[in-house]
């Protein structure tokens, strides 16, 4: 079964290509041009919705099946931030190291070296059997010097608990079976499950 990524972030294609092996999964803009989503809801469900009904409606296909990733890091000692604004952290037009160097800067100045931070993932499905959203976490903490060159975003300063490298350090078959995406990914299995059994029942 064929699903459209309403995600350009390389990071992202990459890890929910490898942990979902059974779908195919196609970036957005490999069928259309890529444009600027306006992420403006207040939580990661809310953003997720936006981009997968964004693309859904762009793509004008009703057969399509869209699927977006809206996710981020918060911060214990920067009061929850950056949050929703994890890709605008250090900018509008900040790069991931930008960002990263940021969160780390804004930890320093409130006087840390260390901080409890979480991920989230909020996954939406939207297609013409309706829109559905699942979510995944995962709990750690943020360091102030970035260590280790896998992974993407704030991977570099994030050591996740249990653990004593950061997820940049760790191989990415670590990540994928902590991280937040792939609980929200594993959550999001089943409903495509329904989705695919229906599909071919109708037929
Ligand atoms: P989005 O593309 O609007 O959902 O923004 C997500 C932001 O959070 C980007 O800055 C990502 O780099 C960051 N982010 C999300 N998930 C991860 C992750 O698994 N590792 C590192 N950074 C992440």
């Amino acid at each position: 079964m064929k699903l459209i990524l309403a995600t350009g972030n390389k990071g992202k294609v990459r890890e929910i290509t490898a942990m979902y092996k059974d779908f195919e999964v196609i970036p957005y803009n490999n069928i259309i041009e890529a444009f600027e989503i306006i992420e403006d809801k207040p939580d990661f469900k809310g953003n997720t919705l936006i981009k997968a009904r964004t693309v859904y409606e762009a793509l004008g296909d009703e057969a399509a099946i869209v699927f977006s990733d809206d996710s981020g890091i918060s911060v214990e000692v920067l009061n929850g931030e950056p949050g929703v604004f994890s890709a605008r952290y250090g900018g509008p037009e900040a790069s991931d190291k930008d960002n990263l160097h940021k969160l780390m800067d804004e930890v320093k100045k409130k006087g840390f070296s260390t901080s409890p931070a979480f991920y989230t993932a909020a996954i939406a499905i939207v297609c013409k059997e309706g829109e559905f959203t699942t979510h995944g976490w995962m709990y750690g903490d943020v360091i102030v010097e970035p260590r280790g060159d896998g992974g993407f975003g704030y991977d570099p300063c994030f050591v996740p608990l249990g653990y004593d490298k950061t997820l940049s350090e760790l191989e990415d078959k670590v990540k994928s079976k902590l991280s937040h995406r792939s609980q929200a990914l594993a959550n999001a299995k089943p409903v495509l499950q329904v989705i695919k059994a229906n599909r071919e029942i109708r037929a």
